[in-house]
Parts: C-alpha cells; sequence; structure tokens
C-alpha cells in the first residue's frame, strides 16, 4: 500500500543532520504552531507528484495517466538518491498553494514614474512568493536631467534603487527569508561613478548586489587608453567624457575594497542570447541567469559526486546521461505547472521555456577521481563532463520539441536560425546551489571545497568540523589522529600540513588554496558548454593587490566569461551579508 511503500522510501532517504535541519525549517509544510507536519519524503513525494502532473497538459486519457506514473517514479528516484535536486521555490512550493516554482526573475525599469512603481510592486509580489530580482536600471535618465511633465530633475538610478532596496527590507519571503537582488548598470551611462560606489560605505543596498554592464566598446577604450562617452539613454546626448582606464580603475577598487561591483559583459550575453527577439539588460541575484525583462528561469542541480563509481575508478556515464535526460523533462514539466507572479511574466517564460541544469558536488567528484582542481586535468574533466551535461540536455529538449512541439517563441530565436528544433531557449546554468547543495550533502556548484576541517563550537567547546569523506581516507591510511584533526581545521586546508600525505594534499584543496588565475581558468572552462551563466566566486587572498584584481577581471573578459565577480579574502568583514548567497 502507500503507505507501507511511503515507509520503505522514507527508511531508503539518507540526508545529513545539517540536511533534515534546513528542510525542517524553512521547507516542510507546518501547522499553524509552525510545527512541520510532513517529513522529508513527503515533501519530496509531494514534489515528485505535482511536477509529474505536467504529463496531463499533453497528453489524454490512459496515455497520460501511464506517462505521469512513469515521470512521478523517475522524478521521485532522481531526487531520493540525491542525484537531482530543483531549485529552493520548487521544493518548497509544489504541490502547495503558492505553486511559485522559480528562483530568478527579471523585471524591466522604464524610464517614467508608473514604470518604476509598477515594478516595485511586482518585485514586492515575487520576493513575497520565494523568487529573487534583478533590474537594468540603465534605461532611467540620469540624475538632475530633466523632468518634462513637472519642469523639476530626476534624482537618477541610485535612487530610485534605494527604494527597492528599502522595500525588499520590509518583505519577508514566506516568513522566512529576505529577497535578494541585483542591481546592473551600463557603464555608458553618465550616473555610473555614482552607482560604482553606492555600497562602499557598506551599510546601505545591503540586499542588493551591484553589476556594471561592460560593452565590448569600453573594453577596447581600456586596452587602447582612449576617452569614453557617457549618454544620456533618453536621447543619447554625450553628458560626460572620461579616460576609459580611470573608469574601470574606479570599478576594479569598488571590487577590491568589499567585493561591489561585479561585472557583466553584456555584449557577450547578448551575443549567445538565444532569443534575441528580447534583448538582455540584467541578470538575477547571483548573477548566472541572464534574463529579459518579465523572463524567469527554473533551475536544478545534478549532484556530481553520485556518479563516482569505486568498481572503476570513474564516472558511470550511463547513469548520467539518464538522470540528465529524466532532470530535463523535470525542468520542463516545471514551467508548466509554474503558477507565475504575474501574467507577463506567465507568458514570456512559457514562450521562451528557459530552463538552466547545472551541477554540484564537482569539487567532491574530482577528490575521488584523484584530480586536483586547479591542473590542467581539472580543466579538462571540466570541460568534459560539462559538454556531457549540455550535450544530453540539448538532445532531451529537442526530443521533447518532438513530443510536445518547440518553443512558443522559436520563431526569431537563434535556435530557428540555425534549423535546431528544441523545446527551450537555454538548458544549462550554474547556480550557487546555496541551499540545495547542504540538502544533498555535497559541495556547491562547481566551487572547491570551502575547508576541508573548521573549528566549529559546539556546547561551549572548539570542536573539529572534518569533511567525513577525508575523516575515513585518514583512517584508512593510518594517518588519523584528533591532534591532526585539530590542526587541519585551524589550517582550514592541507596543502601545507606535512603529516597528510603528499598525494591528498594535491588533490584536497580549497578555495583559498586556489589562486585567482586558476578560479577563472575554471569559470572559463564550464562558461564554454553552458548556454547560460556561471555563478563562481573568484577568490583572492586579503593581501591582493588592486593590479590582481585588474588581472582577473581582464582575464575574464579575454576567457570569454559573461562576468566576474571577486572576493578578497576577509574584505567583508565587518559587513552584514544579506544578499545572495542563503546558507
Ligand atoms: P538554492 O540552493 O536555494 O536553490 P541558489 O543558492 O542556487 O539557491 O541560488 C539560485 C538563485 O536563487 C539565485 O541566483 C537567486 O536568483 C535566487 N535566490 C537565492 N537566494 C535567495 C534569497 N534569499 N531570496 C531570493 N532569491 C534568492
Amino acid at each position: 500500500s502507500m503507505e507501507v511503500n511511503r515507509n520503505r522510501l522514507a527508511a531508503d532517504i539518507d540526508l545529513t543532520e545539517n540536511a533534515v535541519a534546513v528542510l525542517k525549517k524553512r521547507y516542510l509544510k507546518k501547522n499553524e504552531r509552525g510545527e512541520a507536519i510532513e517529513e522529508p519524503i513527503d515533501m519530496f513525494l509531494r514534489v515528485a507528484g505535482n511536477i509529474a502532473e505536467g504529463e496531463f497538459r499533453f497528453n489524454e486519457g490512459e496515455e497520460a495517466k501511464a506517462l505521469y506514473e512513469e515521470s512521478r517514479e523517475r522524478f521521485l528516484q532522481i531526487m531520493l538518491s540525491r542525484k537531482f535536486m530543483p531549485n529552493s521555490p520548487t521544493l518548497m512550493n509544489a504541490g502547495r498553494e503558492l505553486q511559485q516554482l522559480s528562483a530568478c526573475f527579471v523585471l524591466p525599469v522604464e524610464d517614467s514614474i508608473d514604470g518604476i512603481y509598477d515594478t516595485l510592486k511586482h518585485q514586492a509580489i515575487i520576493h513575497k512568493s520565494g523568487g529573487g530580482t534583478g533590474f537594468g536600471f540603465s534605461r532611467l535618465r540620469p540624475k538632475n536631467d530633466l523632468v518634462q511633465s513637472t519642469m523639476g530633475v530626476s534624482s537618477g538610478p541610485v535612487s530610485f534603487m534605494a527604494i527597492y532596496d528599502a522595500s525588499t527590507d520590509k518583505i519577508k519571503q514566506g516568513g522566512t527569508r529576505r529577497g535578494a537582488n541585483m542591481g546592473i548598470l551600463r557603464v555608458d551611462h553618465p550616473d555610473v561613478e555614482e552607482f560604482i560606489e553606492c555600497k562602499r560605505e557598506n551599510d546601505q543596498i545591503n540586499n542588493f548586489n551591484i553589476s556594471v554592464a561592460i560593452t565590448d566598446e569600453f573594453m577596447e577604450a581600456v586596452e587602447a587608453d582612449r576617452d569614453f562617452e557617457l549618454k544620456n539613454p533618453r536621447d543619447g546626448e554625450v553628458i560626460k567624457t572620461v579616460r576609459a582606464k580611470d573608469l574601470f580603475r574606479k570599478i576594479v577598487e569598488g571590487a577590491w575594497l568589499n567585493g561591489e561591483p561585479g561585472v557583466v559583459f553584456i555584449d557577450k550575453i547578448n551575443g549567445d542570447n538565444p532569443t534575441p527577439q528580447f534583448p538582455i539588460e540584467s541578470t538575477n541575484p547571483c548573477s548566472e541567469a541572464h534574463l529579459p525583462p518579465y523572463d524567469s528561469c527554473n533551475l536544478g542541480s545534478i549532484n556530481l559526486e553520485k556518479f563516482y563509481r569505486e568498481e572503476t575508478g570513474d564516472v558511470d556515464w550511463d547513469d548520467l546521461r539518464e538522470t540528465i535526460h529524466t532532470a530535463i523533462r523535470f525542468l520542463d514539466n516545471v514551467i508548466e505547472q509554474n503558477n507565475y507572479p504575474l501574467p507577463e511574466i506567465d507568458k514570456m517564460s512559457r514562450g521562451n521555456r528557459r530552463i538552466g541544469l547545472g551541477v554540484m558536488g564537482f569539487a567532491d567528484l574530482l577528490i575521488k577521481l584523484g584530480i586536483t582542481y586547479d591542473s590542467n586535468e581539472g580543466l579538462a574533466f571540466a570541460e568534459k563532463v560539462m559538454k556531457f551535461v549540455d550535450d544530453e540536455a540539448w538532445e532531451e529538449s529537442r526530443n521533447l520539441a518532438e513530443e510536445r512541439g518547440v518553443m512558443p517563441n522559436f520563431e526569431g530565436s537563434r535556435h530557428e536560425m540555425r534549423g535546431d528544433r528544441v523545446r527551450n531557449a537555454t538548458v544549462t546554468t550554474i547556480a550557487p546551489t546555496g541551499t540545495i547543495s547542504m540538502i544533498a550533502g555535497c559541495s556547491g556548484g562547481i566551487e572547491p571545497l570551502f575547508a576541508v576541517a573548521f573549528m566549529r563550537r559546539q556546547a561551549d567547546m572548539e570542536m573539529p568540523d572534518v569533511n567525513p569523506e577525508f575523516v575515513k581516507i585518514a583512517k584508512e591510511r593510518g594517518f588519523y589522529s584528533e591532534d591532526l584533526m585539530k590542526k587541519v581545521a585551524e589550517h582550514g586546508s592541507v596543502r601545507d600540513v606535512e603529516e597528510v600525505p603528499a598525494d591528498l594534499r594535491s588533490v584536497w584543496v580549497t578555495s583559498h588554496d586556489i589562486s585567482s588565475e586558476w578560479h577563472v581558468k575554471m569559470q572559463a572552462a564550464f562558461q564554454k558548454y553552458t548556454s547560460m551563466g556561471i555563478s563562481k566566486t573568484i577568490n583572492l587572498p586579503n593581501d591582493a593587490s588592486v593590479e590582481d584584481v585588474e588581472a582577473a577581471y581582464m582575464q575574464a573578459f579575454a576567457t570569454n566569461c559573461k562576468g566576474i565577480a571577486v572576493y578578497r579574502d576577509g574584505s567583508r568583514d565587518a559587513q552584514v551579508l544579506s544578499t545572495g548567497k542563503t546558507s
């Protein structure tokens, strides 16, 4: 019976204590007293069943029923085995009243009071439902520009961004999490200097990540050391001329100081935009999803570590292939099952059908394979695995197009120009996986390990918290001792801990062990085979110079990354972080 089956499945799920705690706190259904009334197994059954119901939209009768049952079983299996997790809103909301399943949205900001305040309201509606929002402010007239109707002057993009920020503070999402935003301004906007500095004080616009949209023309001017014009978006009038190098320096200094602003290479993004009929001017909060106004993206991630097989010492490529196909069908169903917060978003999302399958547990897999993250072998493996994911994802999108039809906005898309009959504008995106990697119990996204071990305060004692896989290996290889684990936790890294065998020291690398150059190389390797963008932090040591940051930005541009965000160790210590990372 159902109940027996549920209990059998429940007994098989193997979630860490942390995962169960996160689920209880934010994902499981609660009663009025705030007590969880479902267990993790019920959540996975709820999600699998609800997303499988998408099959009824394309089929009828017995056939529909059979497809539904098959999909439900497959969807359930890839989640229970922790091979795949959809983004948080899908886990939280599928099969519940809200039914808002997307993590990312971009809203337009028109140069009018009506437009600005309509979007403010829409932002609140989206935050309430658990989504993050991105905005391009570049169409707003600059500060002190004339307002015809009142003969007054405009207060400019940064002042309106501050209003969106203040509103975010007031809207708590589903009673638990604050909204996250991305604010983007073009590098040729007259207010760009004010924008670059708007987060310098660390105590304002804290619900926003900010990025400058850098154009190819600007990068050419930087490289040739030319002047660069800042123009009023309203009429193209040149408001100011600056030395491109000086402006670039200001961006880089801000990034050095506290990681803000990041940059997005907007011409590269639009050059690859599969729906050029809808130009892109912003991204979602963690910048991996490049979306036109009113579009959304449904994300999901494959836990690569789960495909390692000890018997062969290799990846089970057949299992990975099958999981990718199931995950793409899952995400296409999510588009159907989604209850979009606005009619405009409903239309755009169903028309473009952007989905973003990404990966997590990449660092865990490399360790199992004995491959060093910051090595040519590491890069080659990254390209191999991501090419595989991307190829198979497109294959499934073609299958779905045959079964269910091409995406409604196929006409005018780059896919049409290439004669590639697909059902989705995009299929791959690499998200940070801040919470879902914790639920799956693996390393986040494509990031290296954060630490091999760290000191954790428990019951008033400082205890080392060591990566369980590392403990296992240390015991097997006979070098385990509590003192050594404490030493590793104090260092965070094992690269310089002599008691750890050399082969392990080269494979168990952490973010801080890796140079910014290798971080960017890894981002570029994954970008080659990803339809949208990549969330990746380029870590630098505390004593890195402004020139080091500049070099990383230049390298990212030269190697076709779609953007870059750096973090210099310790540079934000005094700041309360409230956006982006959810963990
Ligand atoms: P998760 O692991 O919870 O599924 P990710 O860390 O992968 O989420 O983030 C994916 C996207 O979800 C982000 O880029 C952003 O658009 C959105 N997001 C993340 N955290 C928040 C938040 N606190 N509020 C709103 N949206 C968020």
